[in-house]
C-alpha cells in the first residue's frame, strides 16, 4: 500500500501543510494558511492538479482552514498526521500523540511558550477532524537528545537543571538529522562518521553528528542561542540585559523582544533580515550590509569550529537551507575562516552549483564540502510512516 502523509506545521496565526506521498515522483500537493482567527485569513497553495490558488476565509480559524484544504485534497485522503512540534523537553524521538505524549508537549511550554501552544492547536484541530487517524508527533529536539551532558549543561548552579529543566536542547532537529543522513549516503558513508550541518533559514543553526547521532548544536535552551540569524541576536555577553536595563531602563520584555526580532542580520544592517536583500545592498556598496555579511560568516565559522570538538575527526560539512543551498558567496566566504581545520573550497564547483540540487563543493583536499537541500517535511512523513506503521 502506499500512503499518503499528511503533515501539519502550525503556528499561532498561520498553518503549513504538505500531503507527502511515498512515490517520492509525485507532486508534493502543499500551501499554507495565514492570518487565520483574522478578517485576512486566506489559504493559498498547489491542488491536486499542480494548479496554484488561493483562496480567502474571512475569520476562519485553524480547524476551519483544515477542514477547507481537505476537502481541496479531493480523493487524496490520508493515511496518518505527522505534526512538527518545536519542543519535546527529553522526548528523544517520534512518538504517536497519546494522552501521555500531549500531557508532556504541554509541560515544555515554558520552554517555548510561543510555538508549543500553537502547535497543540494544530494536533487538537486534527483530532477533531480525523479522530480515527494516527496522529504522529516529530520534535525539533529529539534528534539532540543524544547530546552528552558536557555540551548541554550549562555552568550555572545545578537547582535550575534539576528543577526547572535549564539545559541546552538545541532546535532544527529534523534538518541536521535528513541533511546529515543524505550528505553522508552522497559521500558514501551513511550515518558514518564525523559531519558538521549548518542550517540557514531565518533562523540558523550549526551540529555536529557522529556516526547519524547529533552530539553539539548551537542552539540551546531556546531558539536565541548561537549564530547570528535574521532577525535574532544569537550569542551576546549574558550581561547585556543587565547593562541595557541599567543604562537605558529597558525592562526585560523589551530587551528579549530586542534580541529575537530585531537584531541578527536586521540590528547589524539596518537594511533587512533577508540574506538576498542583504547581498543586493552589499553590491550596492552599503556598508552595514557588507559588515553584517560578514559578521554572519564570521560567527557561522566560530560554531562550526566550536561544535567540531564533539568529533574524534570531521569528515565532512554540509549546507543547507534558504541561504545554506542558495548563497555561493556565504559558503564561500564561512569556508575561508575554516582553512585552520583544512576546509578548502572550490570556487568553480560552489560558484556552479545548480540551486535546489545536491552536490560537491571541495577542492578536492581536506574534509569534504557539500550542499544538501533540506526537506523536513519529507523527514517528518517518513518518521510518521514509521511510528504509525501506515
Ligand atoms: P525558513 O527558515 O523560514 O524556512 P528559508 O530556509 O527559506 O527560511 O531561508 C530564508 C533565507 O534564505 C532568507 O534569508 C533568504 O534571503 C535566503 N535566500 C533564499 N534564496 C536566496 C538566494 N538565492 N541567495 C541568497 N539568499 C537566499
Amino acid at each position: 500500500m502506499v500512503s499518503n502523509i499528511l503533515v501539519i506545521n502550525c503556528g499561532s496565526s498561520s498553518l503549513k501543510y504538505a500531503l507527502v506521498s511515498e512515490k517520492t515522483d509525485e507532486l508534493r500537493i502543499q500551501g499554507l494558511a495565514e492570518n487565520l482567527g483574522s478578517e485576512n485569513a486566506r489559504i493559498k497553495g498547489i491542488t491536486p492538479t499542480g494548479e496554484s490558488f488561493e483562496q480567502n476565509v474571512p475569520n476562519a480559524d485553524h480547524e476551519k482552514a483544515l477542514t477547507i484544504i481537505l476537502n481541496g485534497l479531493a480523493d487524496h485522503k490520508p493515511d496518518a498526521i505527522g505534526h512538527r512540534i518545536v519542543h519535546g523537553g527529553t522526548i528523544s524521538e517520534s512518538v504517536l500523540l497519546t494522552e501521555e505524549a500531549l500531557k508532556r508537549i504541554q509541560d515544555a511550554i515554558p520552554l517555548a511558550p510561543l510555538h508549543n501552544p500553537a502547535n497543540l492547536l494544530g494536533v487538537k484541530a486534527t483530532q477533531t477532524l480525523f479522530p480515527d487517524l494516527p496522529q504522529v508527533g516529530v520534535f525539533d529536539t529529539a534528534f539532540h537528545q543524544s547530546m552528552p551532558a558536557h555540551a548541554y549543561r550549562y555552568a550555572v548552579p545545578k537547582f535550575l537543571y534539576t528543577e526547572h529543566n535549564v539545559r541546552r536542547y538545541g532546535f532544527h532537529g529534523t534538518s541536521h538529522a535528513f541533511v546529515s543522513e543524505r550528505g553522508s549516503e552522497l559521500a558514501g558513508a551513511k550515518n558514518q562518521g564525523g559531519w558538521l550541518t549548518a542550517h540557514l533559514g531565518n533562523g540558523s543553526s550549526t551540529c555536529a553528528i557522529w556516526n547519524g547521532k547529533s552530539v553539539d548544536t548551537s542552539m540551546g535552551l531556546t531558539p536565541l542561542e548561537g549564530l547570528v540569524m535574521g532577525t535574532r541576536s544569537g550569542d551576546v555577553d549574558p550581561s547585556l540585559h543587565n547593562f541595557i536595563a541599567t543604562n537605558l531602563g529597558w525592562d526585560l520584555a523589551k530587551v528579549t523582544k530586542m534580541l529575537n526580532n530585531e537584531s541578527g542580520l536586521l540590528g547589524l544592517s539596518g537594511v533587512s533580515n533577508d540574506m538576498r536583500t542583504l547581498m543586493e545592498a552589499a553590491d550596492n556598496g552599503n556598508e552595514d550590509a557588507v559588515l553584517a555579511i560578514e559578521v554572519f560568516c564570521y560567527r557561522l565559522a566560530k560554531s562550526l569550529a566550536g561544535v567540531s570538538c564533539g568529533l574524534p575527526k570531521i569528515d565532512g560539512l554540509i549546507f543547507t537551507g534558504g541561504i545554506g543551498e542558495n548563497a555561493a558567496l556565504i559558503r564561500e566566504k564561512t569556508v575561508g575562516y575554516l582553512g585552520n581545520l583544512g576546509f578548502n573550497i572550490s570556487k568553480e564547483k560552489n560558484d556552479s552549483l545548480k540551486r535546489g540540487t545536491a552536490g560537491q563543493v571541495d577542492a578536492g583536499t581536506g574534509p569534504q564540502i557539500w550542499v544538501v537541500p533540506t526537506d523536513e517535511e519529507g523527514r517528518i512523513a517518513q518518521e510518521t510512516r514509521a511510528v504509525a506503521k501506515v
